[in-house]
């Protein structure tokens, strides 16, 4: 058996491994980095550009995020467009599209112009977009199949030109090239090396065990996904938590029908994102409809095995079967899951999706999209077993042993930069090393929060307008309405 020594070992290429890798090499003065991964290549499972929805998660038009949170989702996305821009990967990885957020009925409307009047002073670019401007940008929100305006009051809150989208499969790979290309340092991938045994000898090296082969390190990172807990239970770590797989799936229209991203409001019971239509990048920018949210007994899509890992990494006892039964108790949750379920089943699934769809796009018909065979991954969300109650976000497990485990639900591709110079700072620590801090806010940040003081009585002045139309025309509704009776 050969022996391969690294000063930090990282598990797992999907982009969080590999933001990592690149930032290490770049950023500090830590000479060796390994990145073992168990698939053949970089990124073939969630972080594939086929496995998400390519979304770059700033948080302005994510209607559950809070203003805190999208103030700390704006400067880790930045780090995704900053390091696209800095390598000048414009159109090739990273791409810009509309987007906005998409209100509909009188409730929703004023909800997301509430919103606007929040939210701009953090995103200033943000606008509001009446049917009018609707009809001129996404005309396909506001007309229905005879070409006439949808009866119900709609508002888009969004923004043109800012960038949104992002091939994270090949983002993930330029990582590793350009981690590889910094002078001085070695960067050494390892591909069809499964992990099964990391063990900490006297002298605190670890002792990394993948497919026969052994690798030593000061400092060891998982960042295997799901995977992440199951590698650290096997460990005595993260006792208290167990995984709860969300697969995702698509639908996708037969050509272009959305010029840019519209997300729906979030019911705020749901843990999961709410249904939006993407233009894929991978397929002629035609739209792609979901993530739908169905609990799997598997840590991973499209892959054969893992049923046992998941039963493992779920450690099932009294207080996940209470934290899943506060899930189900609630109804709008209960329904959401039924509703998800069977959205996977064949025939029925598509019927039922036009009728959510058709939220989006009124005129959608049934002819006009398919289920995405082979499009969609698994979310790794986290159920807290201490507070018997489902996490939402990422989760990171530091014992203070010289060694992380991270597992990144959605947005983890979005924030796999912001969550590496987390980690980074915990390893240089640890092992004693320098982190050029100068230059990774240079290259990487835009400033720690962004908060601009953008005149906000002009934008509640331009909502005031909106509120006012909608009020005559509501008005006029009911004068006409009277009239005929
Ligand atoms: C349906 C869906 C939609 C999403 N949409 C978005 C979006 O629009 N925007 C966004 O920012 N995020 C999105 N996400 C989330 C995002 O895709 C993930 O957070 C991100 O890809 C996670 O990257 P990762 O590297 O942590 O994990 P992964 O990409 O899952 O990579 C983990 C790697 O570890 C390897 N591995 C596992 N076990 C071992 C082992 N024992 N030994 C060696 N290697 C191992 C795996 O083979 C894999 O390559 C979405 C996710 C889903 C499922």
């Amino acid at each position: 058996m050969s022996q391969k020594n690294f000063e930090v070992l990282i598990v797992g290429a999907g982009i969080s491994g590999v933001a990592l890798a690149y930032e290490l090499a770049r950023y500090t003065d830590i000479n060796s980095i390994g990145v073992i991964e168990k698939y053949g290549d970089i990124a073939t499972l969630n972080s594939s550009g086929t496995s998400n929805s390519q979304t770059i998660h700033v948080g302005d038009i994510e209607t559950n995020y809070t203003l805190e949170k999208a103030a700390i989702t704006k400067r880790t996305a930045k780090m995704v467009e900053k390091y696209c821009l800095q390598y000048h990967y414009q159109d090739e990885i990273i791409f810009s599209h509309q987007k906005m957020a998409l209100g509909v009925g009188n409730k929703e409307v004023e909800f997301l112009l509430h919103r606007f009047e929040e939210f701009s002073k953090l995103f200033p670019y943000l606008e509001v977009w009446d049917k009018e401007k609707l009809k001129e940008y996404e005309p396909r929100v506001v007309l229905d199949e005879n070409g006439n305006e949808r009866a119900e009051n709609i508002v888009g809150v969004g923004a043109r030109g800012e960038w949104t989208t992002v091939d994270f499969g090949k983002m993930a790979k330029s990582l590793i090239e350009n981690a590889k290309e910094q002078e001085g340092k070695t960067v050494e991938t390892f591909f069809n090396a499964q992990v099964k045994k990391i063990e900490k000898d006297e002298n605190d090296k670890y002792h990394v065990y993948a497919n026969g082969e052994e690798y030593t390190a000061d400092f060891v990172v998982v960042n295997a996904g799901a995977h992440s807990l199951y590698i650290a239970h096997r460990m005595g770590y993260g006792l208290n938590l167990g995984c709860l797989p969300i697969a995702g799936s698509f639908y996708m229209t037969n050509e272009k029908m959305l010029n840019g991203k519209v997300y729906m409001i979030q019911n705020p019971k749901l843990p999961f994102a709410a249904l939006h239509g993407d233009p894929d990048v991978l397929a002629q920018g035609n739209t792609r409809f979901g993530p739908t949210a169905l609990m799997l007994p598997k840590l991973e899509r499209y892959k054969s095995g893992t049923y046992m890992d998941f039963w493992k990494t779920l450690r099932f006892d009294k207080n996940i079967a209470i934290a899943l039964w506060k899930l189900l108790k609630e109804s709008d949750i209960r329904k959401y899951i039924f509703r998800n379920f069977l959205f996977e089943v064949p025939f029925l699934n598509k019927y039922l999706f036009l009728k959510d769809a058709r939220k989006i796009v009124p005129s959608l018909q049934l002819d006009e999209f398919r289920y995405a065979e082979g499009f969609g991954g698994v979310r790794p969300q986290v159920l807290n077993k201490d507070e018997q109650k489902l996490m939402l976000g990422e989760a990171s497990i530091n014992p203070g042993t010289g060694i992380l485990f991270n597992m990144t639900p959605s947005p983890g591709a979005t924030s796999c930069l912001g969550n590496a110079e987390r980690d980074l700072k915990i390893v240089v620590e640890y092992l004693g090393k320098n982190f050029n801090e100068e230059l990774f806010k240079d290259e990487l940040t835009e400033g720690e929060y962004c908060v601009l003081p953008e005149p906000l009585e002009s934008q509640k002045a331009r909502v005031n307008l909106i509120r006012a139309e909608i009020a005559r025309t509501q008005e006029k509704f009911e004068e006409d309405y009277s009239q005929k009776q």
